[in-house]
């Protein structure tokens, strides 16, 4: 690593503004560079001490910065450490008062802020980059940069301008900083705030405790594949991502011998609840989660993350698999995929994305001037159900083809938008391709997710874990130690079927006292691979507590086996091995079955005429939010979340985050105001 030995005055700072003894890594190297007045770009994930990057500059620099960040929660949050820390920060934001801001704004006058936070659309009120101009800030820090680029997921539109309106401050450096951001959106940042040769700060996104393994297999296969790969104790806690709710409820069923659970967002709140208190305490310790929903399960001692089908993009495996071994410790992600998995990916696409006429159909239902109201703008276009219409309205607004403000005033925008939206589609197709090529390279996997996310310092160290650093061994038949323990189980089971494992081992290891646990397990498990054999689950009371053990079962083949049967068992050397491919026949109590009598959520528009009081309450408060913010209402709130929240009317914090399409992060900003409507109602 190259020295970035701090210059003593950015040491200094860090330690009587801050109170940190020593830079972490990388944190040094950006602050010189953005001190010494270069642009740069700094992609570092959450946690690795982002703020420092221009906090510790912009002291340096002198005068103000000025910091763009997109949510207010967070501009406070800032805001209030930096007051804690005894540096002179203020904000400017719709949430404050109108003198309150325009004290901040003379303070900034009088140069004294060390720091002032704005929100994007501050810089489009009249007059606000005027006054910035005659008082220009010494550094200007842009956050959450990623929202200015359409091709990622929390694209802004005022943070798309923001390049534009810092035109007339072409003397301040500018650091753009973010958590996440693909080479396309780092190159798309740099573009939007024309970035002068900017440094960049790629950083971070080797996992060393993580080993990657991709597996093609067939769809049929996968059940039983995955089920060998966690009966090994030492995988779980496991998360196994499914591709769709319906698959992640059968997976639930089909992973047998484990307490597998399905978890995803078209369960009633209650069940989602029940799965997670089980999974976080440790009752069950396997979760079939869909992509959508995993986001809700935290976890540190993940042992194995499972994707039991092609994910849609690398960003989006990147950021599952690394749900694993947060807690340092080895863990595993193992990918099933094959080469049909993508036609899934092509369905969900084409519905994610109605097609360029609907969101022409909807565009042209606009009236020429002025705005008409989302909600009458449905109703004026025919031929377009609810679901596409507010995806359409959605796509729209993001490629500027409707501008909306006051949370629903929808008024034509520009021509042009028709390229972007077709060019967004386009990218999915790619990162679809690129998820393939993925599972199709050569190299070190660990290296190829860091090259893709443009980390081309860190990027051509092999990780040494992986399946491509190191090979699996391949499945070969039983060695002679193995096939004597196996005609020894074998008649011992015709002689008593039924017997659990434990005592099993104990009869093949007096038949001969090399062979490990774990080594019986696996033997086992090429038992049950061959049909010999079936693990059946079992549970007895003792003391008040349920103890669950594990009981084997001959099957017909196992009965008339004879030794050259015996001979062809193959076993699996490689590590994922330690497999007992468990067939059990035990209720999983925590599974939901399909067709369990229990609705479904309602995320039916129709249904908005039988929850009117506080469905109007919710759409009110949600309306005044989005004015807040700047952004069109179904941007704080989906119609389909505030259904979902009349429907299932949360009491709590932790009821709502299991309701469909609210994560921890919408909870976060707004479960407060939700709870008290739904408790008010
Ligand atoms: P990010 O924005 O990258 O998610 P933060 O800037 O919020 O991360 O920093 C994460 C935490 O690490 C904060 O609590 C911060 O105070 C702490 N931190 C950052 N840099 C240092 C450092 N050099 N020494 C000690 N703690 C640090
Ligand atoms: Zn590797």
């Amino acid at each position: 690593m190259p020295d970035h030995s701090p210059s003593d005055r950015l040491l200094q700072l860090l330690q009587t503004r801050f109170g940190y003894s020593e830079f972490r890594p990388r944190q040094a190297a950006v602050c010189q560079a953005v001190a010494d007045g270069r642009d740069a770009l700094v992609v570092m994930p959450t946690g690795a001490g982002k703020s420092l990057c221009y906090q510790i500059p912009g002291l340096a620099r002198g005068g103000t910065t000025l910091v763009i960040s997109p949510l207010v929660a967070l501009i406070e949050d800032q805001v209030n450490r930096l007051l804690s820390r005894g540096v002179k920060a203020g904000r400017i934001h719709s949430g404050r008062g109108r003198e309150e801001s325009r004290e901040t704004f003379r303070s900034y006058l009088r140069g004294e802020l060390e720091f002032l936070f704005i929100a994007p659309e501050r810089l489009a009120v009249p007059g606000f980059a005027e006054m910035l101009k005659q008082h220009p800030p010494s550094l200007i820090a842009v956050d959450e940069a990623h929202c200015i680029s359409h091709w990622g997921h929390d694209f802004r539109p005022d943070y798309r301008l923001v390049g534009e309106r810092l035109e007339g401050l072409k003397n301040t450096p500018i650091v753009a900083l973010t958590a996440t951001a693909t080479p396309l959106v780092q190159k798309d940042i740099c573009v939007q705030l024309k970035l002068r040769d900017p440094s960049l700060f790629i950083h971070g996104f080797r996992r060393e405790n993580l080993a990657i393994q991709v597996v093609d297999a067939l769809p049929s296969e996968r059940a039983d594949r995955i089920s060998a790969v966690l009966a090994d104790p030492e995988r779980r806690p496991a998360i196994v991502y499914a591709p769709t709710r319906k698959k992640s409820e059968e997976l639930a069923r089909e992973l047998r011998g484990l307490k597998a659970a399905a978890y995803h967002a078209g369960m009633t709140s209650a069940d989602r609840e029940d799965v997670s208190v089980a999974f976080l305490n440790g009752t069950s310790d396997v979760i079939v989660a869909t992509v959508a929903f995993g986001m809700g399960i935290d976890k540190a001692n993940v042992r194995t993350v499972v994707h039991a089908a092609l994910p849609g993009s690398l960003e989006s495996y990147y950021q599952e698999i690394g749900r694993g071994g947060r807690d340092g410790l080895p863990s595993q992600a193992i990918l099933f995929h094959c080469y049909s998995d993508r036609k899934t990916h092509e369905f969900f696409l084409d519905r994610d994305h109605p097609d360029t006429a609907v969101l022409a159909k909807v565009r042209a239902a606009v009236p020429p001037t002025g705005s008409v109201l989302a909600d009458e703008l449905r109703g004026s276009v025919r031929g377009v159900d609810a679901e596409d219409f507010e995806k359409a309205l959605e796509k729209l607004w993001m490629h500027g083809g409707v501008k909306i403000e006051h949370g629903e005033a929808v008024s034509l925008g520009i021509e042009g938008w028709k390229k972007p939206y077709e060019e967004q589609r386009k990218h999915r197709l790619a990162q679809l391709d690129s998820m393939q090529a993925f599972t199709e390279s050569g190299g070190c996997r660990m290296t190829t997710l860091i090259r893709h996310f443009g980390d081309t310092e860190d990027g051509t160290r092999a990780c040494g874990i992986c399946d491509r650093c190191a090979p699996v061994a391949n499945v070969r038949v039983l060695d002679e130690l193995e096939r004597g323990i196996v005609a020894q189980t074998l008649a011992s089971l015709s002689g008593r079927d039924g017997q659990a494992v434990g005592r099993l081992f104990d009869e093949a290891t007096s038949f001969d006292s090399r062979v490990t646990r774990s080594g019986f397990e696996r033997i086992l498990s090429a038992l049950a691979r061959a049909r010999m054999i079936e693990v059946l689950q079992s549970e007895f009371e003792k003391d008040g507590k349920v103890i669950s053990y594990r009981r084997i079962a001959l099957l017909a083949a196992g009965k008339r086996a004879k030794a050259e049967d015996v001979a062809a068992i193959e076993i699996d050397g490689d590590s994922m091995a330690g497999a007992r491919a468990a067939k059990v026949k035990k209720k999983l109590g925590t599974t939901r079955r399909a067709g369990d009598g229990r609705a479904p959520v309602v995320a039916d528009p129709e249904r908005a005429s039988e929850l009117p009081k506080l469905f109007e309450d919710l759409r009110a408060w949600r309306l005044a939010e989005a004015k807040k913010k700047g952004v069109p209402a179904f941007r704080v709130l989906t119609d389909r979340v505030l259904y979902a929240i009349c429907e299932e009317r949360p009491t709590t914090e932790d009821a709502l985050r299991m309701v469909p399409g609210m994560g921890p992060k919408l909870v976060q900003a707004y479960g407060e105001a939700i709870l008290g409507r739904v408790n008010g109602a």
